[in-house]
């Protein structure tokens, strides 16, 4: 990223969209900021943001349906998000996570934090100094182009299906139990959040169409690519 990254602020609140305005501004990001769903919506039409903040009680939509319209939206699948939340309930925190959030700050939070969190997503996902291509079978992914071709053809992967992907093919045979896929993947010790492992498995399966079957689970440890010359 050799210009500004651009963030886009999902807030209601004017007070709080300002304060992470500011916080993000004296950062050196570049913001836009809107103050509901359909003008989030309307918004990503045209705009490619480098980050999403999005808050999740907003006034028209629950910021939910956002998060899960940009999944689906090929073009901005690849764009972190991190959902911010008066609602500090464990079930909100996983729903998030496994609708592909990737953090998750909980209201009040300071302004500081929340821009320490974002560049901690990004860093996570910058690419390699080096060009980095692994391949794996049908599979070649373009690390640093944050690309996936399954026999030749692209798939498009959210940051923590790319991530788990590059991690298991990484060193094909090797088990990763969900404890250490979500401290390498997720960045922070999320104990009991061992489903989020298993949504994005399962999604990532989906999306890799033929090559599903090389992502292989061990019962009760966790989660391997298969030793392709074994
Ligand atoms: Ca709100």
């Amino acid at each position: 990223m050799a210009e500004k990254p651009r963030v886009l602020i999902v807030e209601d609140e004017p007070d709080v969209a300002e304060l992470e305005r500011l916080a993000f501004e004296k950062e050196g990001f570049r913001v836009e900021t809107v103050d509901s769903a359909a003008r989030a919506l309307e918004r990503l039409q045209s705009l490619t943001p480098d980050l999403i903040i999005l808050d999740l009680m907003l006034p028209d939509r629950d910021g939910l349906e956002i998060l899960k319209f940009l999944r689906f939206r090929k073009d901005l699948t690849h764009v972190p998000v991190i959902v911010v939340s008066a609602r500090g309930e464990e079930v909100d925190r996983v729903l998030g996570f496994e609708l592909g959030a990737d953090d998750y700050v909980v209201k009040p939070f300071s302004p500081r934090e929340l821009v320490l969190r974002a560049k901690a997503v990004l860093k996570r996902l910058k690419p390699p100094e080096k060009s980095v291509i692994i391949r794996y079978g049908p599979i070649t992914l373009y690390e640093e182009e944050f690309r996936v071709e399954v026999e030749g053809r692209e798939v498009k992967l959210t940051p923590m299906e790319f991530r788990l992907l590059a991690t298991l093919i990484s060193s094909p045979g090797r088990v990763f139990s969900r404890e250490v896929l979500l401290d390498q993947i997720w960045g922070y010790q999320y104990q009991g959040y061992a489903r989020t492992v298993d949504t994005h498995v399962k999604r990532l399966r989906k999306k890799l169409g033929p090559a599903a079957e090389l992502i292989e689970t061990v019962w009760g440890v966790g989660y391997r690519a298969r030793a392709l010359n074994a």
